[in-house]
């Protein structure tokens, strides 16, 4: 027999992105007791250091800028890049929560706009949304957080790393203050994101990234894998990643996505365009870096395009690094690649359609990062952890990084504002099902 520390309807593994939006929703619901424990705060969430864009189609920011979309088009989009037709009833169960989700999170106060300047490659609509301010996830992680300390009947207990799923899904063992607790729970949600900062399961999973700048949380460790495959839950999509071939080189900032669009161009060592820069999303340009000369390239653009993106948070903070240099000349510009200034004129010349590049010049070295990885438990539509034969372990949900993601089994298949809609979006089904009694089984 455990003997029990205390008990809750709802244990939250994680206070990131999916685990504060499950307990927000479940908490809904007065009678439900909510407990988030968090690893540790001061090291921090994935959600917290992203760029904060929330992908949704159908909104009210898209209607008022007479842009076309539903969730139906933004469930084929992201199918599309993946090619992962089993996950289709996962992609659609979030991108049909999504518009409903953003709308509500700017109804709580948060300031959302749309980011009409954020062209992503295989969205064909635009429908990243944003903070105005452009401050990125830390600020929506701060407000989420402050409205849960509003709830009297959530509890965040932070410094607080669970290390167990105890029986058969009765509880958890959280390790405290140097103490062991054990807490009883109707229902236990896992949000506490991936592995990309595990080196043994990377290298187990991942061994194709080679060695990648690492650009996420020192907190994913990917804990509650472990637990959950003990219990007869199922991993999916292992080897696929959030990558991002924008890491610049020596100061692990990243230059916006929306680069490329507006004519920014990439030369590799042996001063050659080596792809349509237009053509790949941020992750599958990760892969094309890591196979050029010295994994990596100049990306290279001018005064329209650093215009168009410097209000992004990944410019700002480019541009506090010193991570982009001013080339005032194609001289001084070809220098810095080691090529004749006619060479480097041939390398920037436009691909058909595409903008012709004018001094002056800006230029940074940008080579492949690791940022999470998207491979995790099979859940279904309403989170819910399945085994091999498709059963729901009782009592048992998890989402965001800790449950297979949107990319498809390739890394390549990753569309821009997948990961934040798989924590969010899953945290708010999970969420409401808790809260309406569905997902709730009896107390253990
Ligand atoms: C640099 C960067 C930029 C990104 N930009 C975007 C973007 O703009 N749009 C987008 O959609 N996605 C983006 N992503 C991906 C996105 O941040 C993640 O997909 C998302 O945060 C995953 O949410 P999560 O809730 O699963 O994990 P997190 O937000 O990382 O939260 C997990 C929490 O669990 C805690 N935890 C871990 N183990 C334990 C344990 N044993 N016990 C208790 N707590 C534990 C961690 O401390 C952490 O607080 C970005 C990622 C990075 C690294």
């Amino acid at each position: 027999m455990t003997a029990w520390d205390a008990e809750v309807d709802v244990a939250v593994v994680g206070g990131g992105a999916c685990g504060v939006m499950t307990a927000l929703r479940a908490a809904r619901d007065p009678s439900l007791t909510v407990a988030v424990f968090e690893k540790s705060t001061r090291e921090g969430c994935n959600a917290a250091i992203s760029s904060g864009s929330l992908a949704a189609g159908g909104t009210r920011w898209q209607a008022a800028a007479g842009i076309e979309d539903s969730p139906e088009r933004h469930a084929e989009d992201i199918l599309r890049a993946s090619g992962d037709e089993e996950w289709r009833p996962v992609v659609e169960a979030l991108c049909t929560a999504a518009p409903e989700m953003v709308h509500w999170i700017a109804d709580t106060g948060y300031p959302i706009e749309l980011g009409t300047d954020m062209p992503r490659a295989g969205m064909t609509a635009r429908r990243l949304h944003t903070d105005t301010g452009r401050q990125g996830g830390a600020r929506l992680m701060r407000h989420l957080r402050a409205l849960l300390e509003r709830r009297d009947n959530i509890a965040f207990v932070d410094e607080a790393p669970v290390t167990d799923l105890l029986g058969d899904v009765t509880g958890i063992v959280v390790s405290q203050n140097g103490s062991v607790q054990r807490i009883r729970a109707g229902a236990v949600v896992l949000a506490a994101d991936g592995f990309a900062g595990n080196h043994a399961l990377l290298k187990e999973h991942l061994p194709h990234l080679g060695t990648p700048f690492y650009g996420g949380v020192s907190t994913s460790t990917g804990d509650a894998l472990g637990w959950a495959l003990r219990l007869g839950a199922q991993p999916r999509n292992m080897g696929a990643a959030l990558r991002s071939g924008l890491v610049v080189v020596d100061h692990g900032t990243r230059v916006s996505p929306a680069l490329p669009f507006n004519g920014a161009v990439l030369v590799n060592l042996h001063g050659e365009r080596f792809v349509d820069e237009e053509s790949k999303g941020y992750s599958s340009m990760a892969g094309v870096l890591r196979h050029q000369p010295g994994e990596r390239a100049a990306m290279i653009w001018d005064a329209t395009a650093m215009a168009a993106t410097r209000e992004s948070e990944m410019m700002r903070e480019c541009l506090a690094a010193g991570a982009i240099h001013d080339r005032p000349t194609i001289e001084a510009l070809a220098a810095s690649l080691h090529r004749t200034p006619q060479q480097t004129e041939k390398a920037l010349t436009p691909l058909p359609g595409r903008r012709h590049l004018t001094a002056p010049y800006h230029l940074a070295w940008v080579t492949h990062g690791l940022l999470a990885t998207q491979g995790g438990l099979v859940i279904d539509p309403s989170g819910r952890v399945l085994t091999a034969t498709g059963d729901p372990i009782p009592g048992l949900y998890a989402g965001g990084g800790t449950a297979c993601g949107l990319a498809g089994a390739h890394s390549d298949g990753y569309l821009s504002g997948n990961g934040l809609l798989s924590a969010f979006g899953m945290g708010w089904l999970v969420g409401n099902d808790l809260a309406t009694g569905h997902g709730r089984r009896r107390a253990p």
